[in-house]
């Protein structure tokens, strides 16, 4: 998503080595969110070859997440999220040398989840939200983060005059301690980044 408010969204998405990129052609499109076979067929369509992501470290975690529900070792849910397992977020939020704002990111999901589940990550508002005040990207538990819509809820307090670091600390209010969530930043005041567990860096200023 940009400045303009041009967004382009991929969900459900396999095979494909930079989901982002082919989030980026749906932007090119008078569509804003594409998910499952749709959006396996776009990406073919645009000339995306097929990848296989698996890498070592995934097997591993798979074959542990396999041996839990084969004991049925499942997360409590009554808990909220203790248990939750992450599976690698990327966003990014960035300003360019004329003030323009855009924003991205990219997920594995959330382990112990529903087949065809999509969380925040894709979701406009959600995970993610930019326009001309600056832009927004948040990573956790999707779910909570839609429940808020977090990356417009810090957006509007930067437009409200917040500085971003401000606008990111506020919103963990909306978490408890358990519930793993990070969110970055940036307006032309600067940037913010918070989490209440080691889960958001901010990578490189400039
Ligand atoms: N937000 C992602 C999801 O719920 C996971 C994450 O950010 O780690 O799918």
């Amino acid at each position: 998503m940009d400045s303009e408010r041009n967004c382009g969204c991929v969900a459900a998405l396999e095979n494909v080595k930079n989901p982002i990129k082919v989030a980026r052609e749906v932007m090119e499109t008078p569509h804003i969110l594409i998910a499952g076979e749709g959006a396996n067929e776009f990406a073919k369509s645009r000339g995306f070859q097929h990848f296989n992501p698996r890498t070592e470290r995934a097997t591993k975690a798979w074959e542990k997440v396999k041996e839990r529900l084969k004991k049925r070792d499942l997360p409590d849910w009554a808990k909220k999220w203790e248990d939750y397992e992450p599976v690698d977020t990327v966003g990014v939020a960035a300003m360019d040398s004329k003030g323009r704002f855009a924003t991205t990111n990219s997920t594995g999901g959330t382990t112990f989840m529903l087949n065809g589940r999509i969380g925040d990550t894709p979701v406009i508002g959600a995970g993610l939200y930019a326009a001309e005040k600056g832009a927004v990207s948040a990573t956790g538990v999707g779910e909570e983060i839609v429940r808020i819509v977090l990356s417009k809820w810090v957006y509007d307090r930067i437009a409200e005059g917040l500085h971003p670091q401000d606008a990111c600390d506020s919103s963990l209010k909306f978490f408890e301690k358990e519930m793993p969530t990070g969110i970055i930043a940036v307006s032309e005041d600067g940037y913010g980044v918070s989490c209440n567990t080691k889960m958001a860096w901010w990578a490189r200023e400039g």
